[in-house]
């Protein structure tokens, strides 16, 4: 639009007093004019009846804001029914607690042609006139449309964006009071303007709006002035853009789902770290949450090795690991993995995810079979499930029911059971022996996921062989990631097993050789924990410390490593008794569905060996209180 004056311009009709449309556009005074003669054109025309008073006017308005318009997502729904319940799992996820009174309280606007203008949270009528309630006028978009044709979309679009922009407003709710129009929408900062294809049934003639407010009582009189007076162009996007979207419609939805069941994830920013104190959201917390249960990742002279190693190769490997990626670091981090676990060789790959993806799918494909503990590693499972195998899955840890699967899988060319070592999301460990004796006698390849163990389990930190003075399993695969404080994973085992995996592991094969620094920091690591064990000493006594300590505040917790479940069952109870923690200055994680079963949620605690012995027994107490906290 150019400097002209704008004006905003009007048009509302009715018939024997009752509404029958309206419109407005906001036009620099060139046009007035013809968008009053096109306004009136449409009053004329207007489906829902022959108007007797038309009401039209052109104001001069004061600057205009421009704003962009709310993203756009619609929700296929079957009927109204549903349709309102999704619309409450929307506001609920934007924070309006008493949604379902929200959309009840939405019966109550008939005949009100202004907005009802609530307090979100105490839902309180905040407009001035209950009668006439808050009417949000004086705007338009940026995009021109014809005057005298409706788009209820591209109006409702400007309208709700303009109501978002208002200072205060946190959401609104909206269904046309047109009968033939049963599409209506919420919008909220959050997940932007969503329509919902039914919020009512043909024939209904309900429809109204409601705005949610948050803040202050003397605010409301400048978020109504706003919702009133301020001139708004919204810039919406352009036709074509208009129909593309609806790709993201699906996502979105899912996005609201996952929110609305208490699900949502969010990454948390550690702005500091220190032994096992993370600074998070301003605050410095005893961390419970971390894998790096030797300190070896924040320690100086591991930093040193791998700045070192940086310094004299450089940042990237810059090819794959058949090509030229081959460096030093890597060929001597795989001999010393090797050594320190006791067999003939090892292959590293980047992590310990691809680690397992890459290794079960080279070794087992089409007419093999992979037999897989009921709660391994998701890497595990995708591994299993990239592999093209059959996937036979046991229950957790339960070694017989493996016997029996084995031995109904004779007809396979080859046979692969997987386990994880130490289970990740319980503590628990394998029983190695029986687990190797149940491969062997089914000549099945046996594979253990050490990720949890290293470092951890045995005397010396060597894994479950040292813990249970017992032989290899075939394919001893581990993470850098964990007790080294590094990055990366490996697999270690015969010369042939190794070999076929540098032949066959796409991973490794076609994806550029591991990150320099992280190769030097684990060998750095392991080096000291090769040359000294008393890390591994210190941390499995401040497990049994811990759980000694949980026992004594009544709450009973059973570990076999260095990860304490404390289970709790339902999902939100979790995130409360967490988030109690964290206020008492503990950080241990809430576990929730996808990573453990519905209804199986619980805290987290992972120990290390630099906990204080104050530490852990405050710990426990706060673990104790914050679970009785909700029992009073
Ligand atoms: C963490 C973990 C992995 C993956 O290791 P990364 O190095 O983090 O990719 C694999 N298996 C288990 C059991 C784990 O706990």
């Amino acid at each position: 639009m150019s400097s002209e004056r704008l004006f905003g311009v009007k048009m509302r009709a009715s018939q024997e007093g009752r509404h029958v449309s309206g419109a407005e556009r906001i036009v620099p005074a060139s046009r007035v004019a013809q968008t009053l003669a096109a306004l009136a054109d449409r009053a004329l025309r207007h489906s829902k009846g022959e108007p007797d008073f038309i009401n039209l006017k052109a104001d001069a308005v004061g600057e205009v804001v421009r704003i962009p318009s709310l993203p756009v997502s619609t929700v296929e729904v079957a009927d109204a029914a549903e349709g309102w319940a999704r619309a409450e799992e929307m506001l609920k996820a934007a924070g309006v607690a008493r949604a379902r009174e929200v959309c009840g309280l939405f019966r109550e606007t008939y005949s009100m042609r202004g907005a009802m203008l609530l307090d979100a949270d105490t839902l309180e009528r905040l407009e001035p006139n209950p009668e006439r309630g808050v009417r949000a006028t004086n705007m338009d978009s940026a995009v021109s449309s014809p005057a005298n044709v409706k788009n209820h979309f591209a109006e409702a679009l400007v309208l709700a964006s303009k109501v978002l922009s208002a200072p205060g407003i946190v959401g609104e709710v909206c269904m046309s009071d047109d009968p033939n129009y049963v599409t209506g929408y919420v919008a909220t900062r959050r997940f932007g303007y969503c329509r919902i294809t039914k919020l009512k049934e043909p024939g209904d003639e309900a429809g109204g709006r409601i705005f949610l407010y948050r803040g202050r009582r003397e605010d409301v009189a400048a978020t109504i002035d706003y919702l009133e007076r301020r001139a708004v162009v919204v810039e919406t996007p352009s036709p074509d853009a208009n129909a593309a979207p609806r790709r993201f419609d699906s996502l979105e939805r899912e996005l609201s789902e996952i929110a609305a069941a208490g699900l949502r994830r969010e990454t948390r920013m550690v702005s500091s770290r220190s032994g096992c104190h993370i600074a998070v959201g301003g605050r410095t917390l005893v961390s419970f949450a971390s894998n790096d249960y030797l300190g070896y990742a924040s320690d100086a002279e591991v930093a040193e090795a791998a700045a070192d190693a940086v310094r004299r190769h450089g940042t990237g490997s810059g090819a794959s690991r058949l090509v030229t990626g081959t460096l030093t670091p890597h060929v001597g981090l795989e001999r010393q993995i090797a050594a320190f676990k006791g067999s003939a060789d090892s292959i590293v790959y980047a992590t310990g995810y691809m680690a397992n993806l890459g290794t079960i799918a080279a070794l087992v494909g089409r007419g093999d079979v992979v037999l897989s503990d009921a709660l391994n590693h998701a890497s595990i499972i995708d591994g299993c499930r990239l592999s093209g195998a059959d996937v036979v899955v046991y229950p957790h840890l339960d070694m017989d029911a493996l016997d029996g699967r084995l031995a109904s899988c004779r007809a396979y060319r080859r046979r692969l059971a997987v386990s994880d070592g130490v289970f990740s999301m319980d503590g628990d460990m394998l029983d190695l022996p029986r687990f190797l004796e149940v491969c062997r006698r089914h000549d099945a390849f046996s594979m253990v996921d050490e990720a949890h163990a290293l470092g951890v389990v045995g005397a010396t930190g060597r894994g479950l062989s040292e813990r249970f003075a017992c032989g290899h399993p075939d394919l001893m695969m581990g993470t850098l990631s964990k007790a080294l404080g590094a990055e990366g994973g490996y697999v270690a085992g015969n010369a042939s097993v190794v070999e076929y995996l540098r032949q066959r592991a796409r991973p490794f094969m076609f994806s550029t050789a591991p990150d320099i620094a992280a190769m030097a920091g684990a060998a750095a690591a392991l080096a000291r924990l090769d040359g000294d064990p008393s890390r591994v000493r210190r941390l499995q006594a401040n497990v049994r410390t811990f759980v000694a300590a949980l026992a004594e505040n009544g709450i009973a917790a059973k570990t076999d490593s260095a990860i304490v479940p404390i289970l709790i069952g339902d999902e939100c109870e979790a995130m409360r008794v967490s988030g109690e923690l964290e206020k008492r200055g503990f950080l241990i994680p809430a576990i929730r569905y996808p990573t453990v079963a519905h209804g199986a949620a619980r805290l987290r605690a992972a120990v290390r060996y630099d906990h204080g012995e104050e530490d852990l027994t405050a710990a426990a107490a706060a673990v104790a209180a914050a679970v009785r906290q909700h029992d009073d």
